[in-house]
């Protein structure tokens, strides 16, 4: 038995360019597949701070205006080093009592429903890609917006939290028993797909400027034990002003390459091995 070991990295949209993705994957293309959360109509401006000021803050620009990053894009889901995964609509945000909200915790679910349908396949067309896994922007999603990937039939990259974040279904009680009962005996979030709903939901590991590397590695052996999936998440755009997360990244997959996890796609994670 064996474990996969995948790398989600967020935020790829029409401000994005190839040249920033390389400066982080260049090492690792046709070595180990990048799963791309991207957004297909995505504003500027996220939680305050701007991809690009020259655009309004809440204007949507559609992926497939950004001609390279397309042409680039298709290459490089042709050749099996990216995969394309649902990251939102447009990715903004709303300010709740001084908090910024991602979209999928404060839109409505017939917005949510209508939003996602159109997102998905718009990026399926221009990618000529088929979505499976859906990461919600800010990780934050409520009840409507596990409604609506529920209904596209997307598996969720995340994990319920406490009592009452998901719509009810019969299978509920099981799950919540199975996810809150390794975290009592376990001191982990549960790190295996969890089925509920009709779709499944696993956990992910973030590489962040602040994350803890001794954590990551911890973590990392402890799923190598235990034959769970260890997904990193990360931000290509994180990379440029905290260089070492470049070192970080490195040594897990030197580490997951020595303790025998196989390279793969986020969504083949979702599948035991
Ligand atoms: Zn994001």
């Amino acid at each position: 038995m064996t474990s996969a070991f995948a790398i989600r990295d967020d935020d790829t949209s029409y401000f994005t360019s190839p040249d920033e993705l390389d400066a982080v994957y260049a090492p690792y293309w046709g070595k180990i597949p990048v799963s791309l959360a991207t957004v297909p109509f995505s504003v500027p401006e996220h939680r305050g701070r701007s991809f690009n000021n020259r655009y309004p803050p809440d204007a949507e620009m559609p992926l497939g205006e950004n001609k390279p990053l397309v042409e680039w894009l298709k290459e490089k889901i042709r050749l099996g080093h990216v995969e394309i995964m649902l990251h939102g609509y447009n990715h903004l945000y709303q300010q709740i009592n001084g908090r910024w909200i991602g979209e999928y915790g404060w839109k409505s679910v017939q917005q949510l429903l209508e939003e996602t349908a159109r997102g998905k396949a718009y990026l399926e067309q221009l990618l000529e890609a088929e979505i499976k896994v859906f990461v919600p922007p800010s990780n934050t999603i409520g009840k409507a917006g596990i409604r609506t990937i529920r209904h596209a039939g997307l598996n969720l990259s995340g994990i319920m939290g406490r009592g009452g974040d998901r719509p009810w279904t019969r299978d509920y009680p099981a799950a919540y028993l199975k996810r809150w009962g390794w975290r009592l005996f376990k001191g982990e979030a549960y790190p295996y797909p969890l089925a509920l709903g009709g779709v499944k939901e696993l956990r992910a590991y973030a590489l962040t400027p602040r994350a803890n590397v001794d954590d990551l590695m911890r973590s990392l052996k402890s799923c190598a034990t235990i034959q769970a999936p260890f997904i990193i998440a990360t931000h290509y755009w994180e990379f440029r002003d905290s260089p070492s997360m470049h070192e970080t990244l490195s040594m897990l997959i030197d580490q997951a390459r020595k303790t025998g996890f196989v390279f793969t796609q986020v969504s083949h994670c979702f599948n035991r091995l």
